[in-house]
């Protein structure tokens, strides 16, 4: 016999600012949403630091305990929260067809939020040593590194926030750009450049990080690419904030994505090019890529679901 699958009016892929606002929505909505955390519960907020820019905290409140306070509130009416992650998904046909590690179910509507994960340079070295000295999240490791001298590579915001949160322990930081020019916001780059503890290296791309598994990082074979300049400085540990990559491989194929593998919206809605299945947050923002605007987004996504199942029963 045939394993008749449960059928949800709303699943929703991602527990960030996008997911759980629109599970706050839907629930409110009474659509009985169930939201899949994914690989990283709570989202990107949970390996960041203080959160300064959300409305309504007028005190800076930790990642981790904002997006503690958004999942309760998605509870608080009636979201069904599972420690699942989706791993393949048919939007060939409706109901759509969602796979989880643990659960299996059908979706009337499908909102995805699986936002975006850090991006990597590719050296070998890297991988090698991913662990060992060379990090993706200050505020996870910045600790292993008291009184030592650390890098940054990158030159956005995340950079900035993460040499300036790195300062906590480090006893010099370096920001490693590859342009003369950060992309930063103004606050944050005069933040970085205030500290005393933070410098730059410009115009600069790391060719190799030199260390062991056993022994960690002991310095960055770095290349100055205005004047071809190579040469090595010793450093203890090596911190990437160089962007990131949307989380849509299980997508591929079956919704039209952009050339970096962002989700394709309408203009302004959170609409797909697959009806009922819609997108919020990092997964479809290569614009601003905020947690207030993802907030947002998963509002929009909520509410054009419901529309489109109110419009299912006509
Ligand atoms: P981002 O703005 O995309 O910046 C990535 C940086 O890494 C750029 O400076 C880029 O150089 C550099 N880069 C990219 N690939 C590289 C490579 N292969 N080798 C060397 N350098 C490379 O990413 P982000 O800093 O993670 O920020 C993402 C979004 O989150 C932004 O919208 C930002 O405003 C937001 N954010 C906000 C806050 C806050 O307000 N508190 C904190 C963190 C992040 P180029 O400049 O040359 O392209």
């Amino acid at each position: 016999m045939e394993h008749i699958l449960e059928t949800r009016k709303v699943v929703i892929l991602g527990s960030g600012p996008a997911g759980y606002t629109a599970a706050i929505y839907a629930a409110r909505a009474d659509l009985n949403p169930i939201v899949f955390e994914g690989t990283q519960p709570g989202g990107q907020l949970t390996i960041t630091t203080e959160v300064e820019n959300f409305p309504g905290f007028e005190e800076p409140v930790m990642g981790p305990d904002m997006m503690e306070i958004f999942r309760k509130q998605a509870e608080r009416f009636g979201t069904e929260v599972i420690p699942d992650r989706a791993v393949e998904v048919d939007l060939s046909q409706r109901p759509f067809h969602v796979k989880g590690d643990d659960r299996e179910l059908l979706a009337e509507t499908l909102i995805i939020a699986t936002g975006a994960t850090a991006k990597r340079l590719g050296l070998p070295s890297e991988e090698k040593l991913m662990g060992y000295g060379v990090s993706a999240c200050a505020t996870c490791d910045g600790f292993f590194f008291r009184d030592k001298k650390l890098m940054i590579i990158g030159g956005g915001d995340s950079a900035m926030e993460e040499a300036t949160f790195l300062t906590k322990f480090a006893s010099e930081v370096k920001i490693i750009h590859r342009r003369d020019e950060l992309r930063a916001s103004k606050i944050m780059q005069e933040r970085a450049f205030g500290n005393e503890k933070i410098g730059f290296i410009w115009n600069s791309v790391p060719l190799e990080i030199i260390g062991e598994k056993e022994t960690g990082v002991k310095a960055v074979r770095i290349q100055n690419v205005k004047t071809g300049e190579i040469y090595e400085e010793p450093f203890d540990g090596v911190f990437l904030a160089i962007g990131h990559i949307p989380n849509t491989s299980i997508f591929k194929g079956q919704l039209d994505l952009d050339e970096s593998g962002y989700i394709i919206t309408r203009l302004g809605r959170s609409h797909t090019s697959v009806e009922g299945v819609f997108a919020a947050g990092d997964v479809h923002d290569t614009i601003y890529k905020q947690a207030i605007t993802a907030a947002g987004a998963g509002c929009k996504a909520a509410l054009d679901a419901e529309k489109f199942l109110e419009g299912q029963k006509s």
